[in-house]
């Protein structure tokens, strides 16, 4: 038998094997058979790659911040160019289609290109004269080394939410990447080395919990930069910010799309069908819950069906529209909900299980489902499943797609469909989620506005990228400042006034 390769950390420009030995395997989902093995790091492993982070970080930040934008117009040249390498690697460990593996990357990118601007974002204030011969002005500082902790989902896209901009902005960074799909952290981190970026500024450590941890409570780790489900996020910011830490925690969400009678149905189905099977439904702002106001449930599920009869599902390499799920396991648990909501009353209208496949029969699969009439109190609606099953709940109107939308514990992204202004209008301004979509599916915004959810799927107040991106990232002093003038001076206990 063939030894297979161990993705190893990367440290100080360079791969590097760490102490530890214990590994965990990386598949290839659309083949189901592990293709590598990664390295877990142990505590020490990642106190030597954050004190190697700490070494880097008096040089960076004190590089000029014209140096620091040529090397990100740099990397922003090679991700472009590279994306269909990198996009190859996603696939391969992630298993969404190459096409969705380089929509991704093209998402990242925007980053890479707001990050570039980091001359004009990091400037400060400045008020003259605030009281006689005195100016205060403010600058922004970078925070330090900071930690990045990705999910599976997107191994590529969520780091390149906060690297670009930490990096720009003067900071020294340590990723842990999912142990899932580990290989596009290496990869990227390669690129920014030939872009020009100085051994130790970019770090990576492969690892689960143990890694996490360590990262979480190293006190030479200025912030935390979290993505991934409720339960770990919520543990994330609670145990870093008890760290005396920054902390930037994104969780897990639940995403409903409510269409109203008015809508134009065909607009409606055709971004269920993409917003519901889009990545095998593994993304945090897929569509998983469709509201349909009664009046139009049977016709838009009659679309809906009609649509998802034409996808093909299969290795994501062969130009198919879904690719597989990222674990066995995942898959079953996927799979299990299909039981859960039929054994709860709904009706399973386009059925994912035991579909055929273009690909390997031991492919991590599971079809495009919908299902319909789920009751609310169906862990079916209740739980995030995080795969290919669209759920159908019906609706007497807008005030109950509003009322169900608001009862959720989650509230990352939601959608309206409608062709009526002033009931977006009033939705924009009722529903309590971060993100909103009018006749948009995914309303993931733009790197030049920030993302983030609401609820039990953001912790803490800080959303990524974008202007809040900038100030996660930039530690603000306000300077007063004063030069002797020969006028000035004299004892005064008093609180200083202006004058
Ligand atoms: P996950 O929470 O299992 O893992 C995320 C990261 O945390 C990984 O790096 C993992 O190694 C680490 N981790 C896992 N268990 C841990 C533990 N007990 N202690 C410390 N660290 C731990 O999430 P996932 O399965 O990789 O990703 C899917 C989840 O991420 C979904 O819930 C999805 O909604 C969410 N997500 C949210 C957003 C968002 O922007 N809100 C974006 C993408 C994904």
């Amino acid at each position: 038998m063939s030894e297979i390769p161990t993705v190893q950390h990367w440290v100080n420009g360079a791969p590097a094997a760490g102490t530890s030995t214990r590994t965990a395997p990386v598949f290839n989902p659309a083949r189901g058979v592990a293709e590598k093995n990664v390295l877990m790091a142990s505590t020490a492993d990642v106190d030597t790659v954050v004190a190697a982070a700490k070494a880097a970080l008096p040089a960076w930040r004190d590089m000029s911040i014209a140096k620091r934008q040529n090397i990100m117009f740099n990397f922003r040249e090679l991700l472009h160019k590279r994306t269909p390498e990198l996009a190859a690697i996603l696939t391969n460990e992630h298993g969404k289609v190459l096409s969705d593996a380089a929509g991704e990357i093209a998402r990242g990118l925007e980053v890479v290109e707001y990050a570039c601007s980091m001359p004009t974002l990091m400037k400060g204030d400045y008020s003259e004269n605030v009281s006689t011969g005195v100016d205060v002005y403010s600058l922004k500082q970078p925070v330090g080394v900071v930690g990045i902790i990705s999910p599976f989902n997107f191994p590529a896209m969520v780091p390149l939410w906060f690297f670009p901009l930490a990096i720009a902005a003067g900071n020294t960074v340590v990723l842990k990447p999912s142990e899932k799909d580990p290989s596009a952290a290496n990869f990227m981190a390669q690129m920014l080395k030939d872009a020009g970026l100085p051994d130790g500024v970019f770090n990576v450590v492969h690892g689960d919990k143990e890694a996490v941890d360590a990262l979480l409570v190293n006190p030479d780790v200025g912030s935390i930069s979290f993505v991934g489900s409720t339960p770990i996020a919520k543990y994330i910011y609670e145990t870093a910010s008890a760290h005396g830490k920054r902390v930037q925690a994104l969780g897990g969400a639940k995403n409903h799309m409510l269409v109203l009678p008015d809508a134009d149905l065909d607009l409606a189905a055709d971004a269920a069908v993409n917003a519901g099977f889009g990545s095998a439904g593994e993304r945090c702002m897929a569509i998983s819950v469709i509201l349909a106001v009664d009046a139009v449930a049977d016709e838009l599920i009659a679309k809906i069906s009609e649509r998802m009869a034409t996808l093909k599902t299969g290795d994501g390499t062969r130009g198919c529209d879904m690719g597989p799920l990222i674990t066995e396991v995942h898959r079953d648990k996927v799979s299990g909900y299909i039981d859960i909501a039929a054994a709860d009353g709904a009706t399973v209208v386009v059925d994912g299980r035991g579909i055929e496949v273009d690909g390997d029969a031991d492919g991590f699969w599971l079809g495009p489902t919908l299902l319909d009439r789920v009751p609310l109190s169906s862990a079916a609606y209740t739980d995030e499943i995080f795969g290919p099953v669209l759920s159908i709940v019906r609706v007497e109107g807008y005030e109950q797609g509003l009322d169900i939308i608001n009862s959720s514990q989650y509230g990352n992204g939601t959608a309206i469909f409608t062709n009526d202004g002033g009931a977006a209008r009033r939705f924009q301004n009722e529903v309590t989620v971060g993100m909103i979509g009018i006749n948009v599916p995914i309303p993931v915004p733009v790197a030049y506005h920030s993302f983030g959810g609401w609820k039990n799927s953001a912790f803490g107040d800080a959303k990524a990228y974008g202007p809040a991106g900038i100030a996660f990232f930039t530690r603000e002093k306000a300077v007063t400042s004063r030069w002797l003038d020969p006028s000035h001076g004299g004892l005064n206990l008093g609180f200083p006034q202006n004058h």
